[in-house]
């Protein structure tokens, strides 16, 4: 993939660049579950987040999101800084979205404009459940659009945009696709094309980017040596077939989770249909540091955990099984847990790695 990013940048009003735009926006479709279109812009997820904003709404809309974790805030926060007036419900870090809070929240205030929701926090672990925040839209009979956050699922995790009735589905490249930073992208239904939004808005308005798509270009310089790392890494997990990369992810995490539990220690998700399939949270006892351990393991075995964000900073870290990984090297990955948090004076029960290698070996 990084060959393929490192090829020379052809012109981007050329005909060879058209064939490859048109062969990656057409390739985009599956992974985001769509058949309608996905727009591409060069950003972060931040910037995805924003375009989803400014295109669906007005200033001073009503918005309900839920406060499942660090991402869901800092999309609030976005929403707040462009002047929509955020419904933030409050939440424990520990759970997804409750579908029936949902609905009550709609049946209470006609006037929301949009639902905004996380599919995976990446800062918690704990996925929100899509299909059933549909049905509770649809219970209250609400005609708010359903924006998703699928920045750290999508791709890794099975995701159906049209199927679930979702709006606006904001993801980038740097997660599960594979990819270096640096692609924002929105897939979008046709209810949000036509809502339009109010907010002025020029570089992240859909229409003359999905104007210039039909013939394979961009209204403005596009990153071309991205587009061809997508291209790749979008095979890669055809090759592998989706399915069974969603399965794999989904054992992965089967086998995390047991090696945590195994340790005698608590992941950080509340709900058992709510485990993220792509990494796990772990609360470290009380009396230690997440982040002294996490630099003991960077240290002693050159291994990257992730920190605790926001509220969670110093009580947990988390294990990552995102993207191209496999049994081998999660298996490495819980013998540097388990050996650094040995070394680090927990009393972990050395049946974790076993108990985990065990779920590895079952399927
Ligand atoms: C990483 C992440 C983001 C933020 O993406 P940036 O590319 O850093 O702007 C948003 N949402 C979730 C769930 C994430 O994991």
């Amino acid at each position: 993939m990084l060959r393929a990013i490192s090829a020379p940048t052809i012109d981007h009003r050329g005909p060879d660049f058209a064939t490859l735009a048109l062969d990656v926006l057409a390739a985009l479709k599956p992974v985001f579950g769509t058949t309608g279109p996905v727009v591409v812009y060069p950003s972060s997820g931040t910037g995805a987040w924003e375009a989803a904003l400014v295109n669906t709404l007005s200033p001073g809309d009503r918005v309900l999101a839920f406060e499942t974790g660090h991402f869901a805030t800092l999309w609030r926060e976005v929403a707040t800084n462009l002047g929509l007036d955020v419904d933030f419900v409050p939440g424990d870090w520990r759970h997804g979205v409750d579908p029936a809070a949902v609905t009550e929240k709609l049946r209470q205030d006609p006037s929301i404009k949009a639902v905004c929701v996380v599919h995976n926090e990446t800062s918690t672990g704990v996925t929100s459940r899509i299909p059933e925040i549909r049905a509770a839209i649809d219970e209250a009979e609400h005609s708010a659009l359903l924006l998703v956050d699928t920045v750290s699922s999508l791709g890794s995790v099975d995701y159906r945009h049209d199927e679930w009735g979702v709006d606006v589905t904001v993801s980038c490249s740097q997660k599960g696709l594979l990819l270096p930073p640096g692609l924002g992208f929105n897939a979008v239904s046709e209810k949000a094309l036509r809502a339009g939004g109010g907010f002025a808005k020029s570089y992240w308005d859909w229409r003359p980017i999905l104007a210039a798509n039909e013939r394979g270009y961009f209204p403005y310089t596009p990153p071309t040596n991205l587009l061809y790392g997508l291209k790749e890494s979008l095979a890669l997990l055809n090759e592998e077939g989706l399915d069974n990369v969603f399965a794999r992810h989904l054992r992965h995490a089967k086998a995390t989770r047991a090696a945590v539990r195994g340790w005698g220690l608590e992941v950080l998700c509340l709900d058992d249909r709510e485990h993220s399939p792509v990494l796990t949270a772990v609360l470290v006892p009380d009396g230690h540091d997440a982040d002294k351990i996490r630099a003991l393991i960077l240290d002693r075995f050159n291994m990257s955990l992730g920190t605790g964000l926001g509220r969670l900073a110093g009580r947990v870290f988390r294990i990552g099984h995102l993207g191209h990984f496999n049994d081998v090297s999660l298996a490495g990955t819980l013998s540097g847990v388990q050996m650094g948090l040995t070394i680090a004076g927990l009393s972990v029960d050395p049946a974790g790695i076993t108990a985990a290698l065990h779920v590895l070996e079952s399927a």
